[in-house]
């Protein structure tokens, strides 16, 4: 076990352990032992915890004012490494609901077994469950261009990529408005779990947000009609989804979670010049240093692009408006 979390989980057991004696605090929903059933507490938000953004705020589109998120990830920490405080799980461990991505986040999987062993009553919906993971490396390094590519050996081609650094998954689910209507369908499973009574009202909420779901997939495929070169940098690969979905093809400076090596990123600048790439994307969670010496030595520019935004369809509007401005 990693050693910096276990004052975490020491502390969370603490924790757990007063929640179960039923020591709920003001406004804490309670868990009817004898039936295993939640109880919601009257008049006040349910609490359902998440651990990124956009993920609040398919929560908060689906439940109203009859929930309060709470955020595990804070702005601008990168999710695969960031560690959560003690304080921070603490409120994960009051929650009645916890949204997980449910891949490539190490802290969920400490956590979750945690919740399950103490029988916390945290209801946990997984948001990757029903979504088709993509393969990250798969479409991450363009193909035939030799970015450090492997031939492939017998059984390499197999889902099962736990072994096999080059077969990780992508846990940015999220960026494809596909995966966002799978999401919000599981949260709205989830509420009228916990909360039957207002089954309807969420039911209504969520059809309301697919619809405008809907229409952002519509605008985006309208901005991005006609482009021929569909081919973008970016620093962090987090756009994978997105670029599955409209038929676009991802290069991420990062390679496997590091920084590419000077040989790598002489590559890079070839492929970013043969491809006529002007732009490199970034995200504010990463440091933009090796997509700044890339864009310099093509004569282009770092532009930012934030997948961990609150305000989801905005936000995808913002950034389709950038990929169409920049693909040629
Ligand atoms: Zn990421």
């Amino acid at each position: 076990m990693n050693l910096k979390i276990l004052p975490l989980l020491v502390l969370l057991t603490v924790s757990l352990s007063l929640f179960a004696s039923g020591c709920t605090g003001p406004g804490d929903s309670q868990v009817n032992k004898s039936t295993g059933q939640e109880v919601a507490g009257k008049g006040e938000p349910i609490v359902v915890a998440v651990s990124v953004l956009p993920q609040a705020e398919f929560v908060e589109k689906v439940g109203g004012d009859k929930v309060k998120t709470v955020v595990v990830i804070p702005p601008g920490a990168d999710p695969h490494t960031y560690e959560p405080s003690p304080r921070e799980m603490g409120k994960v461990s009051e929650a009645r609901m916890y949204v997980t991505v449910g891949i490539g986040m190490p802290f969920e999987e400490i956590w979750i077994d945690r919740f399950e062993s103490t029988n916390s009553g945290t209801l946990i919906v997984n948001s990757s469950e029903e979504i088709k993971l993509r393969e990250l490396d798969a479409h991450n390094h363009h193909e035939g261009e030799g970015l450090e590519e492997h031939e492939a050996g017998p059984g390499e081609h197999e889902n099962n990529s736990k072994n096999n650094a080059h077969k990780e998954l992508d846990s940015h689910i999220w960026t494809s408005p596909a995966n966002a209507k799978i999401m919000v369908e599981d949260i709205y499973e989830g509420l009228a779990k916990i909360d039957p009574e207002n089954k309807e009202y969420y039911a209504q909420n969520r059809d309301a947000y697919l619809k405008e779901l809907d229409a952002l997939d519509v605008r985006i495929r309208e901005k991005l009609e006609g482009k021929k070169e569909r081919i973008f940098m970016v620093y962090h690969p987090s756009w994978g989804y997105f670029a599955a979905d409209y038929n676009l093809n991802m290069i991420s400076v990062e390679i496997e979670g590091k920084e590419p090596s000077a040989q790598n990123l002489a590559k890079l600048v070839d492929l970013a010049k043969e491809k006529h790439v002007k732009v490199i994307f970034v995200q504010p969670q990463f440091s933009p240093r090796s997509a700044q010496a890339v864009a310099e030595e093509i004569g282009g520019e770092v532009v930012a692009v934030d997948p961990l935004a609150k305000n989801y369809i905005p936000n995808m509007d913002k950034v389709s408006d950038i990929f169409a401005r920049n693909l040629v």
